[in-house]
């Protein structure tokens, strides 16, 4: 049976091209088209948008933003397999669907896009928190972009939202909550895609902020938090002592206790640190 947009279903698409999915490109499809509308949906209002997809993959996803209402969508696929799938999509949405061949870690694709723009991706596991980290550090902010909708293994999108505690909280949840906003908006079991990976995953959208949520400098806050979380059991005048030979009085006017430990300080505590340790 045809879909709504009158395409035929994705393992019908599947088979027809004989995508056989490769594991080195982190291929796990979604062919459930309803999933891959709500995941759409999870983006926001998308019309008047353009949206960049990473991997489309056969396209389910690509279709979703497409039925959804993208002005526009920029899908840039590495395997090349998949474009004939694609140009069967980009035909029944005429002028609406652009795909470009390679590697999304190594193409410059924001000229090629008209604001405002979303990022929308199921992304290969493999590169996910590499591009996020790109995003989420351009050379100017605002960057690009005004929201991220991304999948990512259940475990790094916990990661991402997580609080200060012992387990999750880091790096990623530092600088991603600093520039943004991430919110969970779906978790999806293995069985969602084909063939189904071992572990749970989420949909975390981003809604990025005008301006960092605390002040602090980005290269002096990267420096302070990768210190501290490297020996994220060490005590804080311990950990950082390299950064400065008065690195307890700097703690202690960033209203940090020394002995406390990176899992328990707050982003706040961090950008204020992160002043203290720049006002040399
Ligand atoms: N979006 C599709 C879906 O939801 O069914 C496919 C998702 S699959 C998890 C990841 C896709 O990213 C694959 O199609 C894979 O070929 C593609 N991919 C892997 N590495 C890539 C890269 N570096 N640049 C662009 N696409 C990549």
């Amino acid at each position: 049976m045809a879909a709504i947009d009158g395409l035929p279903p994705l393992r019908a698409v599947i088979a027809a091209h004989d995508l056989v999915a490769k594991k080195q490109l982190g291929q796990n499809f979604l062919l459930d088209l309803n999933l891959t509308a709500r995941i759409a949906r999870a983006a926001g209002d998308l019309s008047g948008c353009d949206v960049l997809e990473v991997g489309p993959g056969p396209g389910g996803l690509t279709r979703g933003l497409l039925a959804e209402g993208a002005r526009r969508v920029l899908a840039v696929e590495k395997d090349a397999r998949c474009l004939p799938a694609l140009a069967e999509i980009a035909a029944a949405y005429p002028g609406r669907l652009e795909v470009m061949q390679g590697d999304a870690l190594a193409l410059d694709v924001a000229a090629h896009l008209v604001p405002p723009i979303k990022i929308v991706a199921n992304l290969p596991y493999n590169v996910g928190t590499e591009l996020l980290i790109r995003w989420l550090t351009p050379a100017h902010w605002p960057p690009f972009w005004d929201s991220l909708t991304l999948m990512f293994q259940k475990e790094v999108a916990e990661r991402i939202v997580a609080k200060p505690g012992p387990k999750a909280y880091g790096r990623l949840a530092l600088l991603s909550q600093w520039r943004a906003d991430p919110k969970i908006v779906l978790t999806l079991p293995p069985e969602a895609f084909t063939p189904a990976p071992k572990v749970h995953s989420a949909v975390v959208h981003f809604r990025r902020l005008d301006a960092p949520r605390f002040a602090a400098d980005e290269a002096v806050l990267g420096r302070v938090t990768a210190m501290a979380f490297n020996q994220r059991r060490k005590m804080l005048r311990s950990s950082l002592k390299a950064l400065a030979p008065d690195i307890e009085v700097r703690l202690r006017a960033a209203g940090i206790e020394p002995t406390a430990r990176a899992e328990e300080i707050s982003l706040e505590g961090f950008c204020a640190l992160a002043r203290e340790v720049a006002a040399t």
